[in-house]
């Protein structure tokens, strides 16, 4: 997961509660959330719905509550429902949501189980950590395993990519000028936007030789 910034302002459609997913809504969310879903952290703007982080359950006022409106892909919305109402909240700045649940990805492209632990005891974090990991191993569903092969498949490819790079930095036969571009590259992919941030932050933060160079690009 990542933290976010959410501006105080609600956008303009809100305050008509007609709607809450208006375009003004969606833009908004979707700069925000940096076009990611704020769960699973894909890139697909073809599968996003904006959530109720809290359930609305016909509550008016939290159906159209700005600061309850999340951008999320539609395997996520549909495998938190209201299941899972007792979430880390990532707009909220008090609270390191990539620190607290650890992600680890898988080594081959077919692995069918990857690590997600909870790092903290309190309830917000277990229950958090319990819908990542129904989100990215389930097998409940065919659909939702064949999916999740899909989605743990996209992680490795963004996995192998980062070690693709830091090959590249450690190799000799390389012109330095090389060398500093695929730091810089590596700096890129340690950023909250990029798609699956927390899977490759982990890896840094767990590896000393990674945390001393690239650690402080952890933003
Ligand atoms: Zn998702």
């Amino acid at each position: 997961m990542f933290n976010v910034t959410r501006p105080a302002d609600a956008p303009e459609s809100l305050a008509a509660r007609r709607s809450y997913s208006e375009e003004d809504v969606l833009n908004k969310l979707r700069e925000i959330f940096y076009d990611k879903c704020y769960l699973c952290e894909i890139k697909d703007p073809t599968s996003i719905n904006v959530e109720h982080f809290d359930a609305h359950q016909g509550n008016l006022d939290k159906k159209f509550d700005w600061n309850n409106l999340f951008y999320v892909c539609v395997r996520c919305n549909n495998i938190k429902l209201a299941k899972y109402n007792n979430l880390l909240d990532c707009t909220n700045d008090n609270v390191d949501v990539f620190r607290s649940i650890k992600h680890l990805p898988p080594h081959t492209p077919y692995q069918s189980k990857i690590i997600i632990e909870a790092i903290f005891t309190d309830e917000k974090t277990i229950e958090t950590a319990a819908l990542l990991d129904e989100i990215f191993n389930t097998e409940k569903t065919i659909n939702k395993k064949i999916t999740g092969k899909y989605l743990r498949k996209k992680v490795f490819h963004k996995y192998n990519r980062f070690l693709e790079l830091v090959n590249e930095y450690l190799d000799d036969e390389l012109p330095q000028t090389r060398k500093d571009e695929s730091l810089e590259r590596l700096q890129v992919l340690m950023s909250r936007n990029q798609e699956f941030s927390a899977f490759i932050r982990w890896v840094v933060l767990e590896d000393e030789y990674l945390r001393e160079l690239l650690g402080a690009s952890i933003d």
